[in-house]
């Protein structure tokens, strides 16, 4: 379980070259013309460069047939195309994987593949470690490193398809068929980037994931949550974990800022939310502390008027953590609950458990590398 490092201090870094991955259209015609194509033909170069890139998942300029072999040495000198390195590949018993993504600055994220039967959700990071302190949330443990870049975060999705050999991006028979933004980091606290890297996801001429089918999950950027809906039609899902401010504050320290009336506003007015695309209600099951039947009914009047649905999170314990899971008997009443009030609310089976793949778990190995980089250090 060692990791060879974390963050590479800058004047160790190898330079690196600016890629083409991560750019959208516009960017890439930019990029053409810097590299001597004729301004006149930017629009088009970019048209066959996001189809290479995003349709075919090319990885090398010698797949681009249909650039000249001048135009694409031209590209090359500036710009990789590369993806990040794999710094280990992990298989569950129960089929999810998980990957640790090694960034060019040395930096180390997670994105995880959930199969099922009828789907598959790769669950994908924005963030190298986390701003926010929820106390159940093992990726809160860790100090936030720094925002992912458009390139990191289609990055991975990128990645995850080049394990499963999942190119081109043809709709039938897809592995990847959901993408969750509930890996590590808060989404909406890097909001740019991760627009602009769902704008690459869903694009129709390129790796097309319907927005239907990918997630953005928040603990609850209050302001934000209206223009994400705005700008992408993402689905939204809501880690609410608590009914009452009192509580939640303690466990999701966001909620001082805003706090639970604020949240669920948001909610009521998120842009396109109807019964065919409902918002998701993250509720972790916390022992003694969230999962009363008293809690279920509180939770089901503060949804009241809100197409939802509510998904249980049996807490997943890791090293340390301050609390327990709730027993299976809480979980079944609290669900009875919910359901006779008219939701749907599948518990979340853990998958990966065994990896630390699980929600919560993340993250867990690049701080196990910090702290033996701190040991090197002070040894
Ligand atoms: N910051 C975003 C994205 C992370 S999503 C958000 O909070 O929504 C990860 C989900 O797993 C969140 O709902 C989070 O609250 C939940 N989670 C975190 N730690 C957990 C744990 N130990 N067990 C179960 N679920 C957990």
């Amino acid at each position: 379980m060692n990791v060879a490092s974390t963050i590479v201090p800058e004047a160790l870094r190898i330079p690196q070259k600016p890629r083409l991955v991560g750019m959208d259209r516009p960017a890439l015609a930019a990029a053409a013309i810097a590299a001597g194509e004729l301004p006149s033909k930017g629009k088009m170069r970019a048209s066959q460069l996001f189809h290479w890139l995003y349709f075919r998942g090319a990885r090398s300029y010698d797949d681009m047939t249909t650039i000249s072999k001048e135009t694409r040495g031209r590209l090359a000198d500036i710009y990789g195309i590369g993806r990040e390195d794999i710094a280990r590949a992990q298989v569950s018993e129960d089929g999810t994987r998980k990957w640790l993504v090694r960034l060019a600055d040395g930096a180390l994220i997670e994105t995880v593949y959930i199969p099922d039967d009828d789907r598959a959700t790769l669950c994908v990071s924005s963030q190298v470690g986390c701003t926010l302190t929820c106390r159940f949330c093992h990726t809160g443990t860790q100090p936030w490193v720094r925002n992912l870049t458009p390139a990191e975060i289609i990055g991975q999705v990128m990645l995850a398809r080049d394990e499963l050999n999942e190119w081109p991006s043809e709709p039938e028979g897809r592995m990847i068929t959901n993408i969750v933004l509930m890996g590590m980091g808060e989404p909406l606290y890097n909001y740019d980037n991760v627009v602009a890297a769902l704008h690459l996801m869903m694009d129709n001429e390129g790796i097309a994931i319907s927005r239907r089918r990918i997630t953005v999950s928040t603990a609850g950027v209050v302001p934000m949550i209206g223009k994400l809906g705005d700008e992408t039609g993402a689905a939204l899902a809501i880690s609410l974990h608590a009914t009452r401010d009192e509580v939640r504050d303690e466990i999701v320290p966001l909620n001082k800022k805003y706090p639970i009336a604020a949240l669920m506003d948001a909610c009521r007015n998120y842009p396109g939310s109807a019964n065919s695309r409902r918002i998701t209600f993250e509720y972790v099951m916390l022992k003694g502390i969230n999962d009363s039947v008293q809690d279920a009914k509180e939770l089901v009047q503060l949804i009241a008027g809100i197409p939802a649905k509510v998904n249980l999170i049996p807490f997943n314990p890791w090293p340390g953590s301050p609390y327990e899971c709730s027993d299976a008997d809480s979980i079944a009443k609290f669900v009875e609950v919910v359901n006779r009030a008219g939701y749907s609310s599948p518990i979340r089976t853990p998958r990966g458990r065994d990896i630390l793949a699980a929600c919560g778990q993340l993250k867990s190995d690049s701080l196990r590398a910090k702290k033996a980089r701190s040991t090197e250090a002070t040894a």
